[in-house]
């Protein structure tokens, strides 16, 4: 097993002072895969306080006491340090009603969602591994821990982060694990909308969302997502081909919603400003058909700088020709904003023009630039600029 050096000191140093300590959760999954891990979760039968009182000399935040979590910065790397914890029952189907502390590895294991997230290694005592993880991670199967059923009861995003492993991974969900994420899929509609999200967003970016999502189409998931908006078999075959970003990919997924609808999806979502910006303007500029560099032109003028994506998800869905991608990213640096033309609001005001006739002449002579980039010079703005105001005022 491969880890930094200051994984190894913080386990030391709980063992120099009698406790316990093991690498848990997906870094150690990903370290098995042979994954380099994004970080690392360290889980101890220390107590908080003493966690705290053990790193004194480091930067300590209390992130989560209550949960028993303590987020400690290691060179510059915030490592998160959580107690062997059990949970209490589930009676609201998505939060513990209480949290307990053991000294005992294996019943924190237990309380963990799937075989291959439920292991822990430590370099003195080894992997623990009581439900077989390891053996899943060569089945490449997304197993959970103990009775599905009950599992998805106690809280049902576990669902939604079967098919976000299964996508992430390429790994397949063990025939009862699926069976129950589907029997329970009613139970997604308590869950917190941004934890829907925040596994839904890693699902379709991941490296193979398609397997994930029809599974969930059929399995009664995916309208806790989406509602009641169906995407296409095309759409979800063709995501995988989309850049890895959020909004390039809930784009071509929201492709063939109306706009009203989509923006109520990614509102329900609680996208942020910039992907619900960039989604809306892949899905508008996705129905279009772009086939030449005016074409481009004119995509670039209408969604800005999402029209390389909005032209790549039109070509995938065979709206546009193939090609379309390419041709739109040559056109990336022609004038397509009011701001890139050559002249500007004050040019207009010294041609006589005031109020809402600058902004509507600025717009007349991008259009026309969009159509033909030789015009885009000053002089000849100037000419055109003069002959429409002229022709506005004579009206
Ligand atoms: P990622 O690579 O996305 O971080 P991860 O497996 O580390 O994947 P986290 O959400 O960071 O996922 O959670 C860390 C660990 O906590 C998991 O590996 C799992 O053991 C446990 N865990 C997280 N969420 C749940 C849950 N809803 N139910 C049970 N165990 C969970
Ligand atoms: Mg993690």
């Amino acid at each position: 097993m491969k880890y930094p050096e200051y994984i190894g000191e913080i386990i030391r140093r709980f063992e120099a002072c009698g406790e316990s300590a093991y690498i848990v959760g997906g870094g150690l999954r990903d370290m098995m895969l042979g994954i380099e891990p994004h970080d690392y979760d360290i889980a101890t039968s220390a107590l908080p306080k003493k966690t705290a009182e053990i790193f004194s000399d480091k930067h300590v935040i209390e992130t989560g006491l209550k949960h028993g979590t303590v987020t400690v910065v290691f060179d510059g790397e915030p490592v998160e340090i959580t107690t062997f914890r059990i949970d209490g029952s589930y009676t609201d189907m998505r939060h513990p009603d209480s949290v307990s502390f053991t000294d005992d590895i294996t019943l924190d294991l237990s309380r963990r969602d799937f075989t291959i997230n439920a292991m822990a290694y430590s370099p003195s005592r080894g992997l623990v591994d009581p439900f077989f993880g390891r053996a899943d991670i060569e089945k490449r199967l997304i197993c959970a821990v103990g009775d599905p059923v009950k599992r998805f009861s106690e809280d049902a995003l576990r669902i939604m982060r079967a098919y976000r492993f299964s996508a992430q991974l390429g790994f397949s969900i063990d025939e009862g694990t699926l069976d129950a994420a589907m029997k329970m899929a009613e139970g997604l509609a308590l869950i917190a909308r941004e934890r829907i999200a925040n596994e839904f967003f890693k699902l379709i970016t991941s490296g193979d969302p398609y397997r994930s999502l029809v599974m969930m189409q059929r399995n009664g998931a995916l309208k806790y997502v989406l509602g009641e908006y169906e995407p296409s078999d095309e759409i979800l075959s063709q995501l995988c081909k989309m850049p890895a970003m959020v909004p390039a990919r809930m784009g071509l997924l929201l492709s063939r919603a109306d706009e009203d609808t989509a923006r109520e999806i990614l509102r329900s979502l609680r996208a942020s400003g910039k992907q619900t910006t960039g989604a809306l303007a892949v899905a508008r500029g996705a129905c279009l058909k772009t086939a030449s560099p005016a074409d481009a032109r004119r995509l670039f003028a209408l969604v800005g700088i999402y029209a390389e994506h909005a032209a790549l998800a039109s070509e995938l869905l065979e709206i546009s020709p193939s090609g379309a991608y390419e041709m739109t990213k040559r056109q990336a640096d022609t004038p397509t904003s009011i701001r890139d033309l050559k002249v500007n609001g004050k040019d207009m005001a010294k041609l006589g023009a005031s109020g809402r006739l600058i902004g509507d002449t600025l717009s007349a002579l991008l259009s026309m630039v969009v159509d033909d980039p030789t015009l885009n010079d000053r002089e000849k703005l100037l000419a055109l600029a003069e002959e429409t105001i002229n022709k506005s005022k004579g009206n």
